[in-house]
């Protein structure tokens, strides 16, 4: 298979999904010559989305694009995490100096609209974004990808990269039955509360039992951003409609103490609830002739690996330079998946365990889980409490690809 246009003409690429993954990638294909459109189908850019962090490798792809200090100058400014009982006494507290970079608070904490709309920013006038319309179909033609767009327009592309994040439906569309996600356990809710007066520059974690914990954590806006962990077993209720997100919610911690009360008045008003039922995707192949998936929608991590977004960043330089190096397509795409598969896989690689140690059924697991907090100030224990938080983002050298000016 020829990637059109690799003698010098026009290389057409569409994106679809115009969040971390695919804003980040447009920023690369422009430096590195192509023609891209994005397309997204929320109606404008869209904010919102709490916490997520760059690490690793992830922060050596921002240094090559320049955007390293503004990520770091948008932070959070979240310091640390310290764990409360129901008196909001402190159990145990893991400060960011403390962690480094591996800590459950990374390095480069920042908010995902926040970061997204760097990359966005960044594309400029480089990239043609299509907002609120959606792609219908893909048909291969010979060496083109002819598309129909929802909103009934049609155009050619030499490739279709699908950065829809973990639900992705082109992904199912052209890619029906090939996804068999590895379902965690885990319910989450994410939404912005006002700020209370025992929120600082720390991430609060109460356990409350039960499986459930609430996370209260700064941001850059002078709000707080809340997270109601459930552990429980995947039974559909990815499919809840936003009304019924905010009643499961609503239920599982009407009985909790602690902030539980105000968290869930916050709830109530609340116009940005991220909910998400935590799955991985996997997927045996990232491409088929000429669409390819990238960011969550190839290889949804979750949260809990705490890796989803570097993921995200480090896929686009890898993609983009693959493409630019090669002058077949389907090599490129080979070696793309080739690259970033084992540091994918080592990504995923979160223990089912480790949502149930977090968030612990009965009181007995509550106590022994702060028994255990208590005293992981040892280095050997404290290593274990951090590996329940993230996979490693070190490991994974980046290649290197032609130079571009950023
Ligand atoms: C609104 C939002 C809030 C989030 N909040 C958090 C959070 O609080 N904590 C956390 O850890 N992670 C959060 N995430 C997920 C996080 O952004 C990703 O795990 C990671 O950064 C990888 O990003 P991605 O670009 O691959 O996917 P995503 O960030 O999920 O982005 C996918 C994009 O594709 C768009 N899209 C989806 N389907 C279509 C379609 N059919 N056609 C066109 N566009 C489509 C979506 O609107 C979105 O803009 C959030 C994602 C979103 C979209």
């Amino acid at each position: 298979m020829k990637c059109a246009g690799a003698d010098g003409a026009a290389r057409r690429i569409l994106i679809t999904g115009a969040s971390v993954a695919g804003n980040a990638l447009a920023w690369w294909l422009t430096k590195r010559g192509f023609d891209v459109t994005v397309v997204e189908r929320h109606p404008q850019f869209r904010d919102g989305g709490q916490n997520v962090d760059v690490r690793g490798a992830g922060r050596e792809v921002l240094k090559k694009m320049g955007l390293e200090r503004t990520v770091a100058g948008s932070g959070t400014g979240e310091k640390g995490v310290r764990f409360v009982d129901a008196d909001d006494k402190t159990v145990a507290q893991f400060d960011l100096d403390g962690a480094g970079a591996e800590g459950p608070t990374a390095e480069l904490e920042i908010l995902r609209g926040d970061l997204a709309r760097i990359f966005y920013d960044a594309c400029g006038e480089n990239v043609q974004f299509r907002f609120d319309d959606a792609i219908d179909t893909v048909v291969e033609r010979g060496d083109i990808a002819d598309v129909k767009f929802k909103s009934g327009t049609h155009s050619q592309y030499d490739l279709v990269v699908v950065a829809e994040g973990v639900g992705s439906t082109t992904r199912e569309l052209l890619f029906p039955d090939e996804n068999k996600p590895r379902w965690l356990d885990v319910t989450m809710g994410y939404f912005t509360i006002p700020k209370g007066e025992g929120d600082g520059d720390l991430c609060r974690i109460y356990t409350a039992g039960k499986g459930r914990s609430i996370w209260l954590r700064p941001d850059s806006k002078g709000t707080t951003r809340a997270i109601l962990v459930v552990q429980k077993e995947a039974d559909g209720d990815e499919r809840l409609a936003p009304s019924e997100q905010k009643s499961f919610l609503r239920e599982r911690f009407s009985d909790v103490d602690w902030e539980a009360e105000r968290v869930l008045e916050g709830l109530e008003t609340a116009e940005d609830l991220y909910f998400d039922v935590l799955r991985q995707v996997k997927m045996d192949r990232w491409s088929k002739g000429h669409v390819v998936l990238t960011g969550d929608a190839a290889w949804c991590a979750t949260p809990i690996a705490g890796i989803g977004t570097t993921l995200a960043i480090v896929g686009a330089y890898v993609l983009a330079g693959e493409l630019s190096r090669s002058t077949e397509l389907c090599e490129a795409l080979q070696r793309y998946e080739e690259v970033l598969r084992p540091y994918v896989e080592k990504g995923q690689n979160v223990p089912k365990l480790a949502p149930k140690m977090l968030q612990p059924q009965t009181i007995l697991g509550v106590a022994l889980q702060r028994a255990v907090l208590r005293i992981a100030d040892t280095p050997g224990i404290k290593q274990v409490v951090t590996k329940l938080f993230v996979s490693s983002a070190d490991g994974f050298e980046l290649p290197s690809y032609a130079q571009v000016t950023s």
